[in-house]
């Protein structure tokens, strides 16, 4: 317990305690030369404490009412068309896809920030005790969450805080979660054409509706229940694709001799997957309708499947030091941007199409991989 109190402390601790902390963390398993500055961290920790409150004038500051109203739009064009790749799949029966569209229409969109944010009267901040605002904060979410025992769930509740670049589905809630952090370049331009905007945050979208169908996701009902709304044949051809995905990834190797854990990652790859053929019907859908010139428009020498699959690309654009990305390649549930780009557009015929590469060339390849 000693051991466990110093090592949840140590970043509120004296500085020996914060550089050994960092030795460990940071240098050996991380491969980090040095230590984040000191405004980054206090940032990211008055985020994790307080992030319903400073959230408030990040939202004032950089999500306009607009920016929202746009993101509806785009995550009602997904909903579309992710309701008719199921009506589509060759692989389903009709009384499965009944279910998941049921399953569908039950999504809640929650997009930005909360509407009803968080009261941090209890809690209190003082400016001179850094590691008591700590012990406070812990007590503070402990005694929320147990006085949520026996009450109706908080369907408005956010587990992400408002400037947080990340989005989530929660299976248990059937809802998709996008903070207006990842509403921001690279995901997600006002200003910039749909194609790569669609080929960005559209392929999030996506990603997020299709956790809920994905190894776990497809696991609960509309109303969050674990329960089994498939056919066992259904279950089983399910199984046969996701199988096909955990194989490939199983292939990539971060770091000479590491490899992914195509199972561990199975989930996150198949929301990938998925994402991307969905984004991308989408996008044809809204350029069919301004018409045949949008369709055949190039914009800085690229056609629109270029620009979509760059605007997916740039979104995964990362660094990672190579003892970090043993650990990631362990314990990730995602697989690192290399192969979130790589490894799912070899599963989509239409970029092999987009850059003219040969059928049968490693990035478009004869057997792929696909579920949704
Ligand atoms: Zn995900």
């Amino acid at each position: 317990m000693r051991w466990h109190l110093l090592n949840s402390s140590a970043n509120s601790l004296a500085q020996p305690f914060i550089d050994e902390n960092f030795e460990f963390n940071g240098r050996t398993l991380s491969g980090q030369k040095e230590q984040a500055p000191l405004w980054r961290r206090c940032t990211q920790s008055t985020d994790m404490a307080l992030g319903e409150a400073i959230g408030q004038d990040w939202v004032n500051a950089n999500f306009p009412p607009a920016a929202k109203q746009n993101m509806k739009l785009l995550v009602t064009d997904l909903e579309t068309s992710l309701g008719q790749d199921i009506k589509s799949l060759d692989w389903m029966s009709p009384s499965t896809k009944a279910e998941a569209a049921k399953k569908l229409a039950a999504f809640r969109d929650k997009i930005g920030y909360p509407e009803n944010w968080r009261d941090y009267a209890k809690l209190d901040v003082k400016r001179d005790d850094r590691f008591g605002n700590g012990r406070r904060t812990a007590v503070f979410n402990r005694n929320r969450n147990l006085d949520k025992i026996g009450k109706p769930v908080d369907e408005k509740e956010w587990s992400m805080t408002p400037p947080t670049v990340n989005a989530y589905y929660s299976p248990s809630n059937n809802d998709i979660n996008f903070p207006a952090g990842i509403l921001q370049p690279p995901f997600y331009d006002f200003k910039i054409d749909p194609a790569v905007n669609f080929g960005a945050i559209g392929v999030v979208i996506g990603h997020e509706m299709t956790h809920g169908f994905d190894d776990q996701g497809s696991k609960y009902d509309a109303q969050g229940n674990v329960k089994s709304w498939w056919t066992d044949e259904d279950r089983t051809k399910f199984n046969e694709r996701t199988e096909c995905e955990a194989k490939e990834f199983d292939s990539f190797e971060p770091t000479p001799g590491t490899h992914l854990n195509g199972y561990l990652t199975l989930g996150e790859n198949t929301a990938d997957n998925g994402g991307l053929h969905v984004a991308y019907a989408a996008l044809h859908t809204e350029l069919a309708k301004q018409g045949a010139a949008a369709e055949s428009k190039k914009i800085d020498g690229y056609t629109q499947d270029q620009r979509y699959f760059l605007g997916y690309a740039q979104v995964w654009c990362e660094n990672t030091r190579p003892e970090y990305a043993q650990v990631l390649a362990r314990t990730d549930p995602h697989s690192p941007g290399q192969f979130r780009v790589n490894g799912e557009v070899q599963n989509f015929e239409k970029f092999g199409e987009a850059f003219g590469c040969k059928k049968g060339t490693p990035m478009y390849p004869v057997n792929s991989c696909r579920v949704w």
